[in-house]
């Protein structure tokens, strides 16, 4: 008879029948075990809530393997990227109504590597493109040597760089609705401050 595992997810007593099935880039099997509540399938694979997203974001385009296993910076991207999308389309919307040419490359998230390919970035941006070139971007990324930092930039400019709540008070996904807000409203009004007033000198945070 094989040993009882229990599911993994906090308080749940039922029996964890389902294994994660990510492996990141060395190599390495997450494994955690989930009842039927908890796993998620995702193409017919088990994942659990954490590794789901990070293939969710990531989809087919995985160049240079799967970041390490707990390494969030890929998750974070992709999460700060959904949840800023709707306002920073809205604000190079108005961008791209008043150039008749321009238009808006919204990109997922994407590995970007640092010449020489020593650092492995995150990446969620913006861009909106005219047939002079990017005129206007917004750039969301994380860093997977310090994943616990959002960097943001408008243009050319970093405007922004901070470690959510959540994260600084490791309090995992159960964070304060209220602080998880204002975090992401301050990145939010930061990326509109520059953008719609293109005189002012970019803000430090
Ligand atoms: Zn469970
Ligand atoms: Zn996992």
């Amino acid at each position: 008879m094989s040993a009882f595992v229990p599911c993994s997810a906090r308080n749940c007593e039922a029996g964890g029948t389902s294994g994660c099935n990510y492996i990141d880039r060395r190599q390495r099997r997450c494994g955690t075990a989930w009842c039927a509540d908890h796993h998620v399938r995702i193409a017919g694979f088990d994942y659990c809530r954490r590794h789901a997203g990070v293939i969710r974001a990531l989809g087919e385009q995985l160049p240079a393997g799967l970041p390490e296993l707990n390494n969030r910076a890929a998750s974070l991207a992709a999460y700060l990227g959904d949840e800023l999308n709707g306002r920073v389309v809205n604000v190079l919307g108005r961008a791209v109504a008043s150039n008749s040419e321009a238009s808006l490359v919204n990109h997922p998230v994407r590995l970007v590597k640092t010449p020489g390919g020593r650092e492995r970035r995150w990446q969620r941006s913006w861009n909106v493109v005219d047939n002079t070139g990017v005129v206007s971007r917004v750039v969301i990324e994380v860093d997977e040597a310090d994943d616990t930092v959002v960097l943001t930039s408008v243009g050319s400019s970093r405007i922004g760089r901070g470690t959510p709540p959540w994260i600084a008070r490791r309090e995992g996904e159960e964070t304060d609705p209220e602080r998880r807000a204002a975090f992401l409203e301050a990145i939010g009004r930061s990326i509109e401050m520059v953008l719609t007033r293109p005189e002012m000198a970019p803000t430090r945070i």
